[in-house]
């Protein structure tokens, strides 16, 4: 047992010896000039506590971000104007192609309400990396809503209702969390036994699919719920095209003992994706929170926010290096981000190396545990697909960024910030506390500077300048 342990550490070993190598030698000269913290005085932690807090204060202004949003939501809009008679054509396919009972189902196909950005770039959680593409995806969550009222969603078959009132869905639990199956609910002049099949996952997505490739350029691929599509020649993740439908006012999770941490009455979003492996895997829909997300996340302290997307950039290293080994989900990070932020109180104060830290801790031991609880929805485990063998190497993965957390978070420094006037000086002298705490405050105010030459708030001098 002991050499499987043994032969285990020194291949972490092999690999931390790897991906510190691709470091470039600013950062390692970093690394060797603090120190270590209780050796020689120095606080090598004060430069991600510094520059990462300070980008996610000036860069990753809530209200701005919204505003910027907002303004892409209308700018889709508008376009979507031009989009929704081919949707709209698309769907008059699909319904006619399921229609089976003129009691029961709806007579009008489903129509385009609105599009919503979301997930992490939305969110200000994108591994946005200055000088490359960041490798996040967008999110457009396209909502479609039907003449059709909601039946109360559960376990329970609705009672046959009049023809008057259809038609009414009716969100059926599936065995897996989280996941349900839609019907159309009976009337009592219907002529079959069972509710019929509504909207099946697979055709929505497929109704997605060919609008996409009607629209637009590029590769096109169906992944999970949504359909990507991506410039060959970028090197970012694409624009998800997501079809999502709109259960108003249903809250399936358990009211929370101290009451739900938003308003619950909004609802919750239903996208066409199954559970792999379940019976009815390609009709499901899975419940999205997203729309919950985007809110939450933007209530998290600078530091735990700042603390996510560090994590995001040193998987990337991880990745590019060669020493990545099971595929750690940014959904995974969201998800302990907003667990850790009921734990202590957050506030700007709190560091992103302990932001990173307690990440880590709080991963691994929830992959320990084979569970890692969705905030809104805690039944829903969001790492269930992950197999015993993807876990460990997850959880491999997580122990070698904490043993050398500190080199990799001065790399994250790097790529936004200029590091040589904390580099100034004989390249093998020491810095104290002190010294790294001031040319840690020049840093700051060049950059302060620099930003107000380039972008002051009203217009560019330098722009003036050039032309
Ligand atoms: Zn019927
Ligand atoms: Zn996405």
């Amino acid at each position: 047992m002991s050499n499987i342990f043994d032969a285990i550490s020194a291949l972490r070993l092999e690999q931390g010896r790897r991906l510190v190598g691709t470091l470039s030698p600013a950062v390692q000269q970093l690394v060797a000039r603090c120190g270590r913290h209780d050796s020689s005085g120095s606080a090598p932690h004060l430069v991600a506590d510094t520059l990462l807090v300070a980008d996610d204060l000036v860069d990753n202004h809530g209200p701005g971000r919204q505003a910027y949003i907002t303004g892409c939501e209308v700018d889709d809009a508008v376009r979507d104007l031009l989009r929704r008679p081919l949707l709209s054509a698309l769907a008059e396919v699909g319904a006619a192609a399921a229609a089976r009972c003129r009691h029961c189902q709806p007579r009008q196909p489903l129509r385009l309400v609105t599009s919503n950005r979301s997930g992490s770039s939305a969110e200000g959680l994108d591994d946005l990396i200055i000088g490359k593409d960041s490798t996040s995806d967008f999110d457009i969550m396209l909502e479609f809503d039907g003449p059709f009222r909601w039946a109360t969603p559960g376990a329970e078959k609705p009672a046959d209702i009049e023809p008057r009132c259809a038609p009414q869905l009716w969100a059926r639990p599936t065995d897996n969390a989280g996941f349900v199956t839609l019907h159309w609910v009976r009337t009592d002049r219907c002529g079959h036994e069972e509710p019929l099949e509504a909207l099946p996952a697979d055709s929505v997505r497929r109704l997605m699919h060919d609008f996409c490739r009607v629209r637009m350029d590029g590769e096109i691929t169906p992944t999970g719920p949504a359909v990507n599509v991506k410039d060959p020649d970028d090197n970012d993740g694409g624009i998800d095209f997501v079809f999502c439908l709109l259960v108003r006012g249903w809250w399936p999770a358990p009211v929370w003992p101290d009451g739900a941490p938003w308003d619950t009455s909004f609802g919750v979003h239903l996208v066409p994706t199954g559970r792999p492996g379940s019976k009815t895997e390609f009709i499901e829909y899975r419940i999205s929170l997203s729309r919950a997300e985007l809110l939450a996340v933007r209530q998290l302290c600078p530091g735990l926010r700042a603390a996510v997307t560090a994590l995001k950039a040193i998987k990337n290293m991880l990745k590019e290096s060669g020493v990545a080994i099971g595929d750690l989900k940014s959904y995974f990070m969201k998800t302990a981000a907003l667990w850790l932020a009921q734990e202590t109180p957050g506030g700007p104060r709190t560091g992103v190396t302990d932001g990173v830290h307690r990440l880590l801790d709080w991963l691994e031991r929830r992959l320990d545990e084979e569970w890692l609880p969705c905030f809104f929805y805690p039944a829903i485990n969001v790492a269930a697909e992950l197999t015993a063998d993807q876990r460990q190497a997850i959880i491999g993965s997580l122990r070698l960024v904490r043993e050398h957390l500190t080199p990799l978070l001065m790399a994250c420094c790097e790529k936004q910030w200029s590091l040589n006037t904390l580099l100034e000086g004989r390249p093998t002298e020491p810095l104290s506390e002190r010294q790294l705490r001031l040319r840690l405050g020049r840093t700051l105010l060049r950059q302060a500077v620099l930003d107000g030459i380039q972008a002051p708030p009203h217009g560019s001098l330098l722009g003036e300048l050039v032309e």
